[in-house]
Formats: structure tokens, C-alpha cells, sequence
């Protein structure tokens, strides 16, 4: 074995060696791989090889359509057949809902280019003649189905041999027996891991050892937040019926998924594979991988799979016939949200993590393209947010872990509804005033483990969620909510703000070459500021406030706290003249705004608050009732006169009460996620992570006013300058969706021509209820992106005429704000 290489991967499973294969492919043939056992022993041994296009994440859906078209030319480029059986892929809808998932999930395949169908009983019939459609009595109705042609399955280990060829014919190396056990820094900031083979040194080294994730991780000091959970399958005898078919010349049946019934099955040597999502499947090896686990599987649990059997049964008679062969039930990686983990670790430099997978034969070629194109180049050619590991926090500890896997494998087939919102291990992180907002109704929704209130059920309402694609049981009370924004005051509990101070001699030149803003350089000024990856995509928004000379407060999106915090500390310089403090948790944040907020706010705040004294986008370190040394910045999400309260976290419970005593007058009220949205679209305002993505640069977003070419060096800036010089391929506009009964806009639909021509996609919609209009947000060609300009967006299948609306068509000259 060689003793130094350019990058490590560690574990042989199908993700690893396309991990390596695609390094390879990228020009980094010093490249090793060392697996612990021998290729292919962790779970891709005994993976039943399905390779769904579907998936509801923009994301992933990019990656999984990569897969299958490379595995398709995998066989002729290396000479290894791989077994893929092109069946399609039939997904059943037996009530509406379903249908409504389909084809909200139609318009993200439409914006990435996987080909679909929509398609009635009678089609579904013709496909798989072995099916009973139902009588809506004993057997459920199937109304209607997703098919995808291109997809199917494949021999998992044949794909993992394909792609080690392909690995080592470009002079990638890979080690069988070697176990990584021990990692150490080198003072030069290399890796050195010791194996059961001996050492090596690399430079870069990437995890993909699947099961084994957490205790890979512990020896880098990561607390990995993927678990296994058991999954099984059931192997068939031949099928008498499926023969007969077969003999009679029909063609392999598409895999079938019935998702109201939680499971799969696909053709097998005449016989079947029935793989269900079963309730009460436990999470496994939550402390790491046994020794003596190896290539193991565990005992079937026959009574578990029984209902899912039973189901398949109503389906497709003649399962009833065959006799069950094989139980395979072996540990399969998840994470909480049930996307895999590839991209950079946090808090370690060249340590990249491709874990996670629970479609990992699926992602494995996916991932290890964009991984390998992140190492290679710096930055990964898709928007990678939905996947990166710094989407997680340290608040996924292991029971977090365990008991939010084992809920979203048993929730791999319900209906993903968009205002979803899982209950387990809840509620984890809570604002001081939790307790209070659930007195006045809030019904809270989870991110980044942080408790959140969407709305708000006033008196006699129950607080719950009817989850829907279209507009539900709070719509009414998001509505009031809104409106008492617009009309009054209202409260907004941002405390999960991700939230840095910023100090020190190299502050501010450090800040001003990290975004393409001018950072504010009087104190007490604000700006928005854009962080930018190196091809000028948008990586991060920052709030910056200049709160005193050398002192910076920056904010940005909660949910972003890992991500931006190990961003802010890569990027800082070696020299220790810039000092940075997450102050996440000891800060807690409230919004007031609306017409009188000025007039609750005086009665708590000595210093005056008219325009002279504190105008629009500036900030004071001051004092709100008995709080002390509190943030009051003048801007908010929301387009309305106000201020958010940036105070010491032991002050929320004072500071809530005194902005409600103070505000009674005025008939202040509390404001949830869901009024905030509807109100941030009426003022075109772009969130980081949906509108603003590594995807689309500043200008395509339509913030040209905060980038200053002419200011000096910023990451990013000469991919911007190159593409002004080409032409900007895209603009952001706002829209208004005409002829909405019910279904408004909710981001990830296509926006046609009235042609029928695709010219961009949505990133976000809601109902504004001060303009009264279904509003969209997105992102279109240039030559449509003009006020008046006629459009069509597919909102669940239908497609509805829009028009291009001004920018911030609410106030749009921002009377409000300044008011
Ligand atoms: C029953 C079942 C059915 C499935 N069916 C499908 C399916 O139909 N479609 C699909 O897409 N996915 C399916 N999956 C999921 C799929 O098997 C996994 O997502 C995929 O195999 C993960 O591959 P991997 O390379 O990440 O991990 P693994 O295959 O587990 O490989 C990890 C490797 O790392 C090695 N390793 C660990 N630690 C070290 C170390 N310290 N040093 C060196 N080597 C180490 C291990 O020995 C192992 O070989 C199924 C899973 C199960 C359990």
C-alpha cells in the first residue's frame, strides 16, 4: 500500500468506489480506497437493487436522474454488465392526496428533465395486466398513477465491481482487508490514518462507510447524524401467473410501489421481491457496528411485514401463490430528514462525508459525481443544500437520532405533504417563551431541531395542521395574522436567528472580501450582504450591523447556523486579528412590526425612534424596558415599519410581556412562519436556501444593489464580472397566479411561455393576503422577466396563466418602512 495519496476514501461500499471512480474521472488518480472487509459487505451486498427517479427533492432528484444515466453507459465504458433491468417504475394513487403528490412532484421533474407520465387505471392495467385495480371495497380503488419508463433495477454488486474497474483503469487504487482505525493531524494539516495495513498520509480524506458512519466519524470528532434502521425484504418463490405471463411473451413488469400501502415489489426470477416500510422497524448499532456484525444479516420479522404482505396480496392475487423463499432484513443508513450527508464535515478542512444513503445504490453515482467535482474544483455544480451535512446542528444527539430515523423510515411512503411537520422527538429546542405562545395558540413546526409557531388558532379553533398541496384549515387565521401586520402591530419569535459577533483590527477588511456588499462602515448601519461561492452563486445572506468601531453583528438564517458558523470559521484569517463568536443561543430575537410599532416601541425605549434619529436600516445598542444591551435593528422580513429586538436571551420573557402590555392599545397580536411568508412574497423578499441558492447568482436574483464590483476583491467576483460580460441567463421576477381556487404556488413548479416552452421555475408561492393575489416567486429568461409579461405555471397538473408583477408589489416604493 502506498504511504501517502492525494485523498483517502474510506469504505467499499457502492457509494465509496463511485466516490473514487468519479475522482478518478476528474483527474485525481492518486487515489486510494480501503475497505475494512471486501467490497460490496456493507449493505450493498443485499440491496434489492431499485433505482426510483422519484424523489420530491430538487436535489436528490438531480442526483438520482444522474445515476441511472450513468449506469446505463457504465457496461460499455468498462466492460462490466451491471444488470440493469429497464422496467419503469409504476407508483399507485389509490385517493386524491396522493394524486396531488404526484403531481406536485410532476413539476420538479419537469424542472430537472426526468421524463414521467401521468396515467389512468385502465393504463395501469395495460402495464402490469397482473394487477386488481379494486372495487373500493376489500381492495382500495386505484385512481390513477406516476410512471417513469427509464428507470428500474439493477445487481448491486455488479455496479459496484462496473465502477471499480472504471476506478482502477484510471489508476485509482483500492485495498481490500484494511481497516482505517485511528486518525490523527499532521502539523502540515494532512491526514494520517492508521490501518490494519499500515499508515498512510492524504491530503483529503471522505467517509462513506455506511453503517459504520457514526463511529467513522467519532474518530474525527464528528457526531455524525446517520443511524441505521432494520429493513427487510421478502424473496418469492416463482409465480406460476408471472410465468405463464412471461412465457406468453409479455414484458418484465415495472417495479410497482403502492404507497398507501408502504410497500414495493419487483420481479425476480420468475418470482417476486416485496419490500415494505414497516411501522415498529428499530434503529440499529446507534453506538457502532459490532465486530462480530460483518456481513450478517438480521432474524426476519415475519409478523411486521404481515399487513404489507396482505396488502400486496388484495393487489396482485397471485402473490397468494407463491411460497416465500428468503427474509433479508439488514441495517440500512438514515438520517433524520432522510436525505444522505455528502459534502465538506464541519470544523476540519479537507474531511468530506458521503454518508447516509437509504437509496444509496440509487445515489451512489450522484453523489459521488458532485462529490468529486466539490473536491476537485472547490464547489459542487448543483445546488447542494438539500444534502449538505451542515444542515444538521449539534442538536441531533443520539436519541434525536434514533427516534427521528425510526419515523422517517416508517414514513418513507406517506404522503409528503409541504406544510408536513413529524412529531418525534419533540419539542427538543424552544425560545424562552415557548410556553407562552402554546397558551396562545400556536401550532409549531420544527427546524433545525428549533421549535417554531407556523400559526396561530385563535379561541374555539383547535391549534393542528390539516396538511394539504392546497390551502388548509389555517388559511383564514394566517390571513388575520398578515393583516394585523399590515393594519396594526404584530410579534414575530425569530429566535433561532443564526446570530455572530464579529470583532477585532481585521474585521471589517476580513467581512468585505467574504460578500459582494459593501460592508457598513458607520456605526449603526446595516446591510444585506451576499456571501458567494466562487462560480458567484449565492452561498449565504448576512445581515451585518456595524455596532461599534472593529464590532460587527451579523445575522443570518436559522437554519444555516452550521453551515454559516464552520463558513465564517475556515474563512478567518490565521493571524488572530479578527475574534468570532457564535452568539446563536445567548441572543434571542423578536420581530415588531406594523403601522404602530413605532408607538409600542416608545413606550419601552427612552431614546428617540423617529426618522432622523433612527432611520430605516440602522441599529442602536440600547436599552427596551428593564432589558439591557439590546440590539434594536430597524429592518425585518416582513415590509413594515419596525424593528427586531436582538436582546440578551434572559430578558424574553420581560421583554415579551412589556411589547404586549405596551402594545394592547394597538391591538398587537403574535405573528407565525406562515403570516411571515405571505407577507415576505408580497415584498418580493428572497429566502436563503429556496430563492436564494448556490444556483443563481446576485444578479439572476435581481440584487443587483448589493453587489459592488468596484469596492475590490470579493469570493465570486469574476465569475460575476464574467457573466455580466455574457449576459445574465436568468431574472428573478414576482408574479401573480390567476384562477386559483384552492392551490396556490408553492415553489418548484415550471413556468412555461404561452408556447408550451419551459422558460424557468418557481422557488416559492403562497397567497398574499394584503394584495389579495396567489403570488409566486422564481426564476425566468430575461426576454419574459418584464412587469406585465404574460406567463403559465403547472400548479398540480393545471396549468394556470400568471402575469410578471412589478418587484415588492406591495409598497413597492417602501413608504411603510420608511414611514
Ligand atoms: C434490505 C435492504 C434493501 C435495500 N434496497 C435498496 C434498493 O433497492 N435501492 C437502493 O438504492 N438502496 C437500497 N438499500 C440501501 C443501500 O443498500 C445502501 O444505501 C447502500 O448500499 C449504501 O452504500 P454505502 O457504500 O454507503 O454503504 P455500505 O455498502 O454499507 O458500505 C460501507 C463500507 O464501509 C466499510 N467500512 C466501514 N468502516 C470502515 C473503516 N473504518 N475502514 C475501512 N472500511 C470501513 C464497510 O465494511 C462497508 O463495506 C437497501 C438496504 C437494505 C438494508
Amino acid at each position: 500500500m502506498k504511504t501517502h495519496a492525494r485523498v483517502v476514501v474510506i469504505g467499499g461500499g457502492v457509494v465509496g468506489v463511485s466516490t473514487l471512480y468519479h475522482l478518478a474521472l476528474k483527474g485525481w488518480t492518486d487515489a486510494v480506497l480501503l475497505e475494512r472487509s471486501e467490497l460490496t459487505a456493507g449493505s450493498t451486498w443485499h440491496a434489492a437493487g431499485l433505482l426510483p427517479l422519484f424523489n420530491m427533492s430538487y436535489t436528490v432528484g438531480q442526483l438520482h436522474k444522474y445515476s441511472v444515466d450513468l449506469y446505463k453507459r457504465l457496461p460499455a465504458e468498462t466492460g462490466q454488465d451491471v444488470s440493469f433491468h429497464v422496467t419503469g417504475n409504476l407508483r399507485l394513487a389509490t385517493c386524491r392526496e396522493r394524486m396531488d403528490e404526484y403531481r406536485k412532484y410532476c413539476g420538479t421533474a419537469n424542472t430537472i428533465g426526468v421524463p414521467f407520465q401521468v396515467i389512468g387505471p385502465e393504463q395501469v392495467r395495460d402495464l402490469w395486466p397482473l394487477i386488481e385495480l379494486g372495487d373500493g371495497a376489500a381492495t382500495s380503488k386505484i385512481i390513477g398513477a406516476l410512471y417513469h419508463p427509464d428507470d428500474g433495477h439493477i445487481a448491486p454488486a455488479d455496479l459496484t465491481m462496473a465502477l471499480r474497474k472504471g476506478a482502477r483503469a484510471r489508476g485509482a487504487q483500492i485495498h481490500e482487508q484494511t481497516e482505517v482505525t485511528a486518525v490523527t493531524r499532521t502539523p502540515s494539516g494532512e491526514w494520517h490514518l492508521t490501518t490494519s495495513k499500515g499508515n498512510i498520509l492524504a491530503e483529503h480524506v471522505v467517509c462513506a462507510t455506511g453503517n459504520y458512519a457514526r463511529q467513522t466519524g467519532r474518530m474525527f470528532g464528528l457526531n455524525v447524524p446517520s443511524i441505521p434502521v432494520e429493513h427487510q425484504y421478502i424473496v418469492y418463490d416463482e409465480s406460476p401467473e408471472l410465468k405463464a405471463y412471461r412465457r406468453a411473451g409479455g414484458r418484465e413488469l415495472a417495479v410497482l410501489r403502492e404507497s398507501d400501502q408502504s410497500y414495493y415489489l419487483r420481479e425476480e426470477r420468475m418470482g417476486w421481491i416485496l419490500g415494505p416500510y414497516e411501522a415498529g422497524a428499530p434503529a440499529r448499532f446507534a453506538d457502532g457496528v459490532p465486530d462480530w456484525f460483518g456481513k450478517s444479516l438480521f432474524e426476519g420479522d415475519l409478523d411486521r411485514l404481515l399487513p404489507h404482505v396482505e396488502a400486496a396480496q388484495r393487489r396482485v392475487p397471485s402473490l397468494a401463490n407463491c411460497g416465500i423463499k428468503d427474509i433479508v432484513n439488514g441495517p440500512i443508513a438514515y438520517t433524520p430528514d432522510g436525505s444522505p450527508l455528502i459534502g465538506p464535515a464541519w470544523g476540519a478542512r479537507n474531511l468530506w462525508l458521503n454518508e447516509g444513503h437509504s437509496f444509496g445504490i440509487t445515489a451512489a453515482g450522484g453523489s459521488g459525481w458532485q462529490l468529486a467535482e466539490w473536491i476537485v474544483e472547490g464547489e459542487p455544480g448543483i445546488d447542494m443544500l438539500g444534502v449538505d451535512p451542515r444542515r444538521y446542528g449539534p442538536y441531533t444527539g443520539k436519541r434525536y437520532v434514533v427516534q427521528k430515523n425510526e419515523e422517517t423510515y416508517r414514513n418513507v411512503f406517506v404522503i409528503h405533504f409541504p406544510d408536513e411537520e413529524r412529531a418525534d422527538a419533540r419539542p427538543a429546542k424552544t425560545s424562552p417563551v415557548y410556553d407562552k405562545l402554546a397558551r396562545m395558540g400556536a401550532v409549531f413546526g420544527q427546524r433545525y431541531g428549533w421549535e417554531r409557531a407556523n400559526w396561530f388558532a385563535p379561541a374555539g379553533v383547535p391549534a393542528e395542521d390539516k396538511w394539504s398541496f392546497r390551502r388548509s384549515n389555517y388559511f383564514e387565521h394566517v390571513g388575520n395574522e398578515a393583516l394585523r401586520v399590515r393594519q396594526h402591530v404584530g410579534v414575530i419569535d425569530l429566535t433561532p436567528f443564526t446570530k455572530h459577533e464579529v470583532s477585532g483590527p481585521g474585521a471589517e477588511s476580513w467581512l468585505d472580501g467574504l460578500v459582494a456588499n459593501k460592508v457598513p462602515t458607520k456605526i449603526g448601519r446595516i446591510a444585506l450582504c451576499h456571501a458567494l461561492t466562487r462560480r458567484g452563486g449565492i452561498r449565504s445572506e448576512f445581515t451585518i450591523t456595524k455596532i461599534a468601531e472593529q464590532h460587527f453583528y451579523v445575522v443570518s438564517a436559522g437554519a444555516a447556523e452550521r453551515y454559516d458558523s464552520d463558513y465564517l470559521q475556515q474563512t478567518l484569517p490565521r493571524d488572530g486579528s479578527v475574534t468570532l463568536q457564535n452568539v446563536t443561543m445567548s441572543r434571542g430575537v423578536f420581530v415588531l412590526a406594523g403601522p404602530r410599532s413605532r408607538d409600542v416601541l416608545a413606550k419601552l425605549v427612552d431614546a428617540p425612534l423617529d426618522n432622523t434619529a433612527f432611520p430605516w436600516l440602522t441599529g442602536q445598542l440600547t436599552e427596551v424596558g428593564l432589558a439591557t444591551e439590546v440590539y434594536l435593528l430597524r429592518v425585518n422580513f416582513v415590509g413594515a415599519l419596525g424593528w427586531e429586538l436582538h436582546f440578551p436571551i434572559q430578558y424574553a420573557h420581560h421583554l415579551f410581556d412589556a411589547l404586549f402590555a405596551a402594545g394592547k392599545e394597538f391591538n398587537i397580536g403574535m405573528a407565525g412562519m406562515r403570516a411571515m411568508e405571505s407577507l415576505r412574497l408580497e415584498k418580493s423578499y428572497r429566502m436563503w436556501g429556496s430563492d436564494l441558492t448556490p444556483d443563481y447568482t446576485p444578479y439572476e436574483a435581481g440584487l443587483d444593489r448589493f453587489v459592488r464590483l468596484n469596492k475590490g476583491g470579493f469570493i465570486g467576483k469574476e465569475a460575476l464580472e464574467k457573466q455580466l460580460a455574457a449576459g445574465v441567463p436568468n431574472r428573478f421576477v414576482t408574479f401573480e397566479v390567476h384562477g386559483v381556487k384552492d392551490a396556490d404556488a408553492l415553489g418548484n413548479e415550471p413556468l412555461f411561455d404561452l408556447k408550451n416552452n419551459i422558460i424557468g421555475r418557481a422557488t416559492a408561492g403562497y397567497y398574499g393576503h394584503a394584495l389579495r393575489k396567489s403570488l409566486g416567486l422564481g426564476y425566468i429568461k430575461p426576454e419574459f422577466a418584464v412587469v406585465g409579461s404574460a406567463i403559465e405555471i403547472e400548479i398540480l397538473g393545471e396549468r394556470k396563466r400568471a402575469t410578471v408583477l412589478i418587484d415588492s408589489p406591495y409598497d413597492p416604493e417602501n413608504r411603510d418602512l420608511r414611514a
